[in-house]
């Protein structure tokens, strides 16, 4: 009650003392909005890493769960129109994109003394129809076991044009035969065709069909790694 003025006059208010803040004071509240900032800053870098993470491994999820269209251990394949086909040899057409590397590689083993002799090439979905159900009902096969030693029709590489059965034109008890890793002809092919954009399909590695040393396949265009891109992804 001591300290209470008795202000009669508006003359008597005492101006307003302004008090600054200390230096210090300032300096502390800088500090906590660099903290608030760089809390802000790593919440948000948490949550996209977050929102990444997720994307990826649904990204890896879904290729894991994704359809495999295998039938018998084989892909499905579409049949190549007639006007990409070319005759290679009588009888044995091929698709026009690989015709030069086949014929370049046939050309060039002759060179080392290898004479190549082509067995197959674009088959038919209708042709492999016959092949696969007569074969099986002759040889009184189920399914799966005729499936290891030929495609079911729409399932085979040589729908493509882009497949090619080779032999060896010195040695044709080997057509066919697993004997045919022992010819010269195959020796070459071993060590040379991938120059000319060939690869054996069914090597010893994999273990869904018998293994195949005649049967070869381009990969020298886009359309065919395309068509192969499932097969190469998956098989091997
Ligand atoms: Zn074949």
């Amino acid at each position: 009650m001591e300290n209470k003025k008795n202000y009669s006059n508006l003359d008597d208010i005492e101006f307003a003392v302004r008090i600054f803040p200390k230096s210090s004071v300032i300096k502390n509240i800088k500090i906590i909005h660099v903290i608030l900032i760089f809390i802000f800053l790593s919440s948000l870098l948490f949550v996209v890493n977050k929102i990444n993470n997720l994307k990826v491994s649904n990204i890896l999820n879904s290729n894991k769960t994704e359809k495999d269209f295998r039938v018998l251990g084989h892909f499905p394949y579409k049949e190549v129109s007639y006007e990409n086909l070319v005759e290679i040899q009588p009888n044995i057409l091929v698709h026009k994109e690989m015709y030069r590397s086949l014929k370049q590689m046939k050309d060039d083993a002759e060179k080392d003394g290898i004479y190549l002799v082509f067995l197959s090439g674009y088959r038919s979905i209708k042709l492999q129809k016959e092949i696969f159900y007569s074969l099986k009902s002759i040889r009184n096969q189920i399914a799966s076991e005729r499936a290891r030693v030929s495609a079911p029709p729409g399932y085979s590489e040589h729908s493509t044009g882009f497949a090619i059965d080779i032999g060896d034109a010195y040695e044709r008890e080997a057509d066919f035969e697993e004997s045919f890793e022992e010819t010269s002809a195959f020796k070459w092919l071993e060590k040379n065709a991938a120059r000319y954009h060939f690869r054996l399909s069914f090597d010893k590695k994999q273990t869904s069909v018998d293994y195949e040393p005649w049967h070869w396949r381009y990969e020298g265009s886009i359309e065919a790694l395309k068509i192969f891109e499932s097969s190469n992804r998956k098989n091997f």
